[in-house]
């Protein structure tokens, strides 16, 4: 009595060895395969190569479980079918058709007898089940739950025909659920981690960029382009013309129609320069109802043109405000351009300041150059 239990101890612990080895295979494959395509991560609607792709790193995952498998005679054991549930949620039925097609290549690599035909059979179950349950319409985690549930009784049924030993069985069978359900759901739960804070991140970047009103670039931003600009202008021996505006008399703006409407003027101001000037040109809000574009390879004459057009566009621009009146407002814009009226691009931002200024004080709405 005490030699069998011993026995089954000894099993139990090398059952429990071998699987949790091909947990942490399975986990840290997974980690890193998320956060290296966590630009362009698996989607139903990805494309059919990016499914291919997926479907085939996800196959050879499966390989290299079962290289880590348990042994009982030819019968082997493993947390191939994990990868697979995986691909086949995040991808659809075509990954998880590939990677159902290199598990079963693998397992006849591995040896063809009784064991890889009932390997064979399994797999093949195992992908309907799961492509089943992706089908369904529910909670995701009811879906992960069918998939894992469903292969880890398909797996007992049919490893009962192999296995005859019933003390291996009865530790075999629990401690392949046990940790068919704990692979499952790490794997699940890494990879939504991981997709999760990328997102949070990628907000992050996007807010510590933009000026959260108009969409546009914010003055970090503005400085961060502006550097990268002014060398590349320098370089490449170009022109670079810089606009400096601002909203005549938005304090009265303000003062007559409440701060949320002085900021409704600020949102539509702002979609009239990006639609004035050209889509590659550089338009930020620069703080308060001041604004900048920086002009890319543009002499001082193009400049002067597209600051005319904008001034244009502003004035003849019905505003409106959220009581459904409209409003009128003009600008004023300070115009300079490295290698034209300014000798230095570190100079550039003062002269078009400077630029507004006089165009302010010259009497407003008006083009000022350098
Ligand atoms: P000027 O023609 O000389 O430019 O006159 P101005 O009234 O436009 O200039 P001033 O600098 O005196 O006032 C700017 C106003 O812009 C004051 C402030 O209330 C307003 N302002 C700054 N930021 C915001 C904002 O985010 N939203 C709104 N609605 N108003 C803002
Ligand atoms: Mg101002
Ligand atoms: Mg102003």
């Amino acid at each position: 009595m005490c030699f069998t239990s011993l026995i089954f101890f000894e099993v139990m612990i090398l059952i429990i060895k071998d699987l949790i080895s091909n947990l942490a295979i399975l986990v840290t494959t997974l980690f890193l395969y998320t956060q290296v395509t966590s630009d362009s991560p698996l989607k139903t609607s990805s494309s059919v190569s990016r499914k291919i792709i997926a479907g085939l790193l996800a196959g050879v995952l499966s390989n290299v479980l079962m290289q880590y498998s348990m042994d009982f005679g030819e019968t082997i054991v493993d947390l191939r079918h994990v990868p697979l549930i995986v691909a086949t949620y995040y991808g659809g039925t075509l990954p998880g058709i590939i990677t159902m097609f290199l598990i079963i290549t693998g397992r006849f690599m591995i040896g063809v007898n009784p064991s890889s035909l009932a390997a064979l059979i399994m797999i093949i179950l195992i992908t309907c089940a799961t492509v089943l349950s992706n089908l369904m319409n529910v909670r995701r985690s009811i879906k992960i739950s069918t998939a894992l549930t469903a292969s880890n009784i398909i797996f007992t049924v049919i490893i009962s025909f192999l296995i005859r030993d019933l003390n291996i069985m009865l530790v075999l069978a629990p401690s392949f659920w046990i940790l068919s359900y704990t692979a499952g759901f790490t794997s699940f739960y890494i990879i939504e981690y991981v997709r999760k804070n990328q997102k949070v991140l990628d907000n992050y970047k996007s807010e510590a960029t933009t000026d959260a009103l108009t969409g546009l670039n914010n003055v970090r931003k503005f400085d961060e382009t502006f550097n990268q600009v002014s060398s590349q202008a320098k370089q490449k021996n170009e022109r670079l013309s810089l606009l400096f505006i601002d909203i005549d008399h938005f304090k009265t703006v303000n003062d007559t129609y409440g701060h949320k409407e002085g900021d409704q003027v600020l949102i539509q101001l702002g979609e009239i320069l990006k639609n004035t000037v050209r889509s590659f040109d550089v338009v930020s809000r620069n703080g308060g109802e001041e604004f900048t574009v920086i002009l890319l390879d543009c002499p001082t004459e193009r400049a002067e043109q597209i600051s005319e057009s904008i001034r244009e566009n502003v004035e003849i621009h019905p505003f409106s405000l959220t009581t459904g009146e409209t409003i009128h407002v003009t600008v004023s814009i300070g115009l300079a351009c490295y290698r034209e009226t300014t000798e230095s691009t570190i100079e550039l931002i003062s002269d078009a300041d400077a630029a507004l200024y006089e165009a302010k004080k010259g009497g407003r709405n008006r083009v000022c150059i350098a």
